[in-house]
């Protein structure tokens, strides 16, 4: 099979066809620590009559980011969207969304909540009483007219978001995580459902943009895959799906198809480059790179698995120990690969000698070993040169998160400073104090 990995923007055909276009889109977002975030750096994606995309990438790349921006949730900070060739203003006309949460309002029935999408229709009483049965009736919920969301399963109440998303006929449905809530059983039978809908084109719906970080989700139900790239989020790769329906999550091609995304999504997230170029401790010119936001149990546990695995694993055999969600499973890798516990040798995490040396280590000689990799690290460094520099009160925790700020404009300092405090009171390397707000170096025993 061949797979074509096409421009991320195709800019040919009309643009007035065009359901929903972002043009050179970005968006940053203010931090609490006084910083900003950029969330979306430069993304280009349209949206075509009669086609699903998905947008597959890991948990903060952007991705609801962009489907917000796209139907006119909220603006982008720079770059413009279009709706059938027109500047979008306000709100999508066309679009609807279904969320991961469900969101029916609980004091409502599931037929009240299903008008909620006929929202803004002149309709008599009796023709919307008529579109919302045949709308149940079609997501299979004929019959629960009267019920409330309560006494409905989580499959039953993304039955009633889709029906309240279609009943309205809009022609992009847009769904972020829509199944992430939901068994795996009763995401397989929704999914199928959702393209069963689309197909039939007799709910007059063109195109279907769904969000998910599941590779077998955007395989199964995509006709093209967007695959995002974080920090800042952008589109790494367009990959367009050409396997016939129906599609079977066990067969051969559809297996292949998803090994191949793998790759790109691992050749996006584990790319075999050095993390920080460990520097001797004299260095005057630090580089400071951020730590992710995990904390040294999840690390250990996955050192674990990986040692009752013969001290390898494929990331995503790993993935289903360690989370199921990539987007986690990769940032515990990467602490740990920060550490110098594993490595990641192409899709592969493997324990480095250290790894095994620590996982037969006292708590103790664990704490020392961490202690010791932690001091290696730019961020660490910074913030115990300022403890070392501070009278004996210590540092306003303020003041840590300024520092982080300050090198790490485009990070949440809030979060980095949080994980720091965390890693390096676990190995004793600091202390802080939660009433008071305040950071000090761990006084000698
Ligand atoms: P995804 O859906 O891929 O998980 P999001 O689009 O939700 O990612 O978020 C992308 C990044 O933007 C994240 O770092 C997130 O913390 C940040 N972000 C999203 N929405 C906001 C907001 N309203 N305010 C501040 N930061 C935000
Ligand atoms: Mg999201």
């Amino acid at each position: 099979m061949t797979i074509k990995i096409i421009e991320p923007y195709k800019d040919s055909g009309s643009r007035t066809e065009l359901i929903a276009e972002a043009r050179n889109v970005s968006k940053t977002f203010a931090e609490e620590s006084g910083g900003a975030r950029m969330a979306l750096q430069d993304v280009s994606l349209a949206i075509s009559p009669n086609e699903v995309v998905c947008i597959l990438g890991p948990s903060g790349c952007g991705k609801s980011t962009l489907l917000r921006i796209l139907v006119g949730l909220i603006e982008p900070s720079a770059g413009v969207v279009f709706s059938h060739g027109q500047q979008l203003r306000g709100i999508h006309p066309g679009a609807s969304l279904v969320f991961q949460n469900f969101a029916l309002f609980p004091w409502l029935t599931v037929e009240d909540n299903v008008r909620v999408g006929l929202h803004g229709r002149r309709l008599s009483r009796v023709a919307e009483s008529e579109l919302i049965a045949a709308q149940l009736e079609k997501v299979g919920l004929g019959g629960f007219d009267r019920a409330f969301p309560k006494e409905l399963s989580g499959g039953m109440k993304q039955r009633v978001g889709l029906a309240r998303a279609l009943v309205g006929k809009p022609e992009l449905l847009c769904l972020d995580e829509p199944f992430s809530a939901l068994d795996v059983m009763t995401a397989e039978a929704l999914r199928s459902e959702v393209y069963r809908l689309w197909s039939e084109g007799k709910s007059g719906l063109s195109s279907v943009l769904l969000i998910t970080h599941l590779i077998e989700e955007a395989v199964f139900l995509s006709d093209r895959i967007v695959i995002m790239d974080a920090n800042p989020g952008r589109v790494r790769a367009v990959v367009s799906n050409d396997l016939g329906h129906p599609r079977e999550y066990r067969s051969r091609e559809f297996q292949d198809f998803v090994d191949h995304i793998h790759d790109i999504l691992t050749a996006v997230h584990l790319p075999d480059v050095p993390v920080e170029p460990r520097m001797p401790p004299s260095a005057n010119l630090e580089r400071i790179t951020p730590i992710p936001a995990v904390n040294l149990g999840q690390i250990t546990g996955m050192l674990e698995i990986l040692h009752d695995h013969g001290d390898e694993m494929d990331l995503f055999d790993l993935n289903e120990f360690v989370s199921h969600e990539l987007g986690q499973t990769l940032t515990v890798v990467k602490g740990g690969e920060l550490l110098d516990l594993v490595e990641t040798p192409g899709d592969l995490v493997k324990l480095t000698g250290g790894g095994k040396h620590f996982l037969q280590a006292s708590v103790a000689e664990r704490n020392e070993l961490l202690a010791s990799r932690m001091t290696g690290l730019g961020i660490f460094r910074m913030i115990l040169h300022m403890l070392d520099s501070a009278s004996e009160d210590g540092i306003a925790g303020d003041d840590v998160v300024a520092a982080i700020a300050a090198h790490l404009p485009r990070e949440p300092a809030k979060q980095l400073a949080d994980t720091v405090c965390d890693w390096g009171r676990t190995v004793e390397l600091l202390d802080y104090d939660a009433v008071r707000d305040v950071w000090s170096k761990k006084p000698p025993e």
